[in-house]
């Protein structure tokens, strides 16, 4: 289709990775994924690199999609679109991910500690349809704890720190109380001398930089990537940027792109692109031709066949003039035009301004009446109705009706019964 006949092993690897079909779905996967990682997991003797390519093609497969360009294209179009680099995840993150942590009830792993994971940090960033049609970079300021470099984090100059007195290391402090006779209560709260760290730092060896607190805010500019075609929704992870933490894995920051309204152009459906256009009815009847401007500021002449007559609502569509497909940005949709016809208001032309009009135009269908037959028909006058009030009154029709149902329910059982009985 573009230069790249995918061969056949390609598209097929990671399905039997997991042992399934094709047509496997996610909860299939999720199955398959998680009896064959438990089995060839390297904390119970397993292989490695069989447990790293499990957990690779599970979470290609996972997510719908990276799913449909694996499908469609094989593993190497999933690398170019991730920008060169590919996804290198860590396939005991996704391990963990996947079971929380305690696949083998408790802590018992080789790999020793068990990091705490930090809070993610979700935020809304708003963009314009022009920037998901161009694809931008947006640059963004944004601060955060950091690990103190002076102390590494230890929050003292020497790096010892010492049990703390007030809770004899425990974080908490239970304090007791008198509240009547021979009754008391006990109570447990979060150490104040350490703030809960089971540990003190003497005020001589406190680090300067961050005051014994381990982490000191850190202005961050991140640069993030708005890709042709993204949409609205769409995550952008900055992995283990969120705030740092001594003993934590640092969580992610996360934007997640929020399309603001256009004022002309409307994406639906994945990648089209619909635009209304208003055109006079001369335009409609007789041919007409304008300029649009796109999203990249091109002028596209837009025109109609010769001979071409336009009906009111009537679409029409120019192939690849829609949005750009995310991560195959040389395929496009399609761009929508809905054509609305406005006709001139009552009492513009004059009789003999019809007459002429009328010589061009179809015929009328109708024969004209007689005057005899005329002398039969009752006079009416023609009025307005406004498309609201026809609403309106459709709505109130409803609504009596359903209140007359619901009013003389009984009748309308026994109804049926009688007129079966009359057959
Ligand atoms: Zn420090
Ligand atoms: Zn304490």
């Amino acid at each position: 289709m573009f230069g790249r006949v995918p061969k056949k092993s390609d598209n097929t690897k990671f399905y039997e990775v997991l042992g399934v079909p094709k047509s496997a779905s996610q909860d299939e996967l999720k199955k398959a994924y998680k009896k064959a990682a438990i089995k060839n997991h390297p904390d119970k003797g397993g292989d490695p690199e069989k447990f790293k390519e499990l957990a690779h093609a599970y979470e290609v497969l996972s997510d719908p999609e990276k799913r449909e360009i694996y499908d469609q294209y094989g593993e190497d179009a999933l690398k170019e679109g991730m920008g060169g680099g590919g996804s290198s995840h860590n396939p005991f993150d996704i391990f963990e991910s996947f079971f929380g942590g305690g696949a083998f009830g408790g802590g018992g792993s080789s790999r020793g500690r068990r990091q705490k994971r930090g809070e993610d940090v979700v935020h809304a960033l708003k963009v314009s349809l022009e920037e998901l049609y161009n694809g931008t970079t947006k640059k963004l300021s944004l601060s955060r704890n950091a690990i103190c470099s002076k102390c590494k984090g230890k929050g003292s100059k020497s790096g010892a720190s010492s049990r703390c007195y007030g809770c004899q290391g425990t974080g908490m402090k239970i304090t007791t109380r008198q509240i009547g006779l021979g009754m008391i209560q006990q109570m447990q709260h979060v150490c104040p001398e350490c703030r809960g760290s089971g540990e003190m730092i003497s005020d001589r060896d406190r680090c300067p930089e961050c005051k014994g607190n381990k982490v000191t805010q850190e202005k961050k500019v991140l640069e993030v990537q708005i890709e042709k075609g993204m949409r609205d929704g769409q995550k952008i992870t900055f992995e283990g940027q969120a705030d740092e933490a001594p003993d934590t894995i640092t969580g992610d920051i996360v934007f997640v792109l929020e399309q603001k309204k256009h004022p002309k152009f409307d994406r639906r459906f994945g990648d089209d692109l619909y635009v209304d256009h208003n055109l006079s009815l001369t335009e409609a009847l007789c041919g007409f031709q304008f300029a649009l401007t796109h999203l990249d500021g091109r002028q596209l002449l837009i025109k109609s066949n010769p001979g071409e007559v336009v009906k009111p609502g009537q679409y029409k569509a120019i192939n690849d003039e829609g949005m750009p497909h995310h991560q195959r940005p040389f395929m496009k949709g399609k761009l929508v035009i809905q054509f609305h016809v406005i006709f001139p208001e009552s009492g513009v032309f004059s009789p003999e301004q019809c007459r002429k009009i009328e010589s061009v135009l179809p015929m009328r269908p109708s024969k004209h009446l007689t005057d005899m037959e005329l002398d039969d028909c009752e006079e009416t006058t023609l009025h307005d109705v406004s498309a609201e009030e026809v609403k309106r009154r459709k709505e109130q029709r409803q609504h009596r009706h359903r209140e007359a149902y619901d009013e003389d329910d009984d009748d309308d059982e026994s109804a049926p019964r009688v007129q079966c009985a009359q057959q």
